[in-house]
């Protein structure tokens, strides 16, 4: 049985103020979860404050993007060796909005997936296709893709060490969440995938749906036998909402 993992993406927002109230609430209503663990990935500058309000409870830290480098003349970068020694136990790698917005390719998520790795971070490997991408009806080669560029780098075990999250651009932060079953879909083609390689890497590598997932839709996702948990963006910024998905787990 793989453990769910429910993962707050808060991409660029908060403040200490909305922080500590969102945090606050998030513990005052975290009963034990044995079946689910739950992270929380701040930006960057509010790693360390993060790290002090989880201190003590089961909830994880990680951040949303990591350098593929160690160190050196790399201005505006975050290491690994950094976030590991503010407590981050993943890093999200690839995330659509660094590809789209940022240029990121792929070679580059698999050297950030490395730099995690190297330091004993878990990396949350992101891929998914756009909107044309899925009408093209290229959703599992799009996919696959950039899995392959993990999978030459680091070989297919190096999974384990990570978690896969997959989320169709199409779904992420508009409303429109990948029915159970379409997610269900491109879970089974991921771990179908991996299982041709090396079939207990793929018993075992958790993989995430994210997309627009809610209090309201998330037991129906989580319930579906490949999908291991979410990536939770807009939803992760609600304590309410937030926990709702984590008793869904
Ligand atoms: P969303 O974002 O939940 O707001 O759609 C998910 C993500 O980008 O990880």
């Amino acid at each position: 049985m793989r453990q769910k993992l429910v993962a707050g993406n808060w991409k660029l927002n908060g403040s200490k103020t909305s922080i500590e109230s969102l945090m606050g609430g998030i513990l005052a209503g975290l009963k034990s979860m044995d079946n689910v663990a739950v992270a929380v990935c701040p930006p960057y500058v509010y790693i360390p404050m993060t790290q002090g309000l989880v201190a003590g409870s089961p909830i994880g830290l990680g951040s949303q993007d990591i350098a593929d480098q160690d160190a050196g003349a790399f201005t505006g970068e975050v290491s690994g060796a950094m976030l590991k020694e503010f407590g981050c136990t993943y890093a999200i790698v690839g995330h659509s909005e660094r590809r789209a917005i940022y240029g990121e390719q792929d070679a580059d998520t698999a050297r950030k997936f490395a730099a995690a790795r190297k330091q004993g971070i878990k990396p949350i490997l992101c891929v998914g296709e756009t909107l044309d991408e899925r009408e093209a009806g290229i959703t599992e080669a799009v996919v696959a893709r950039q899995l392959d560029a993990v999978i030459a780098l680091e070989g297919v075990e190096a999974l384990t060490d990570g978690v896969i999250a997959y989320e169709p651009v199409w779904a992420i932060g508009t409303g429109k969440t990948a029915s159970p079953q379409q997610a269900q879909d491109v879970h089974a083609f991921i771990r179908g995938k991996l299982a041709a390689l090396n079939e207990a890497v793929a018993a075992k590598v958790q993989i995430l749906y994210g997309g627009s997932v809610k209090g309201a839709n998330a037991a129906e996702l989580f319930a579906m036998p490949d999908i291991d948990g979410g990536l939770i963006g807009g939803a992760a910024l609600d304590a309410q909402e937030f926990l709702a998905i984590c008793r869904a787990g």
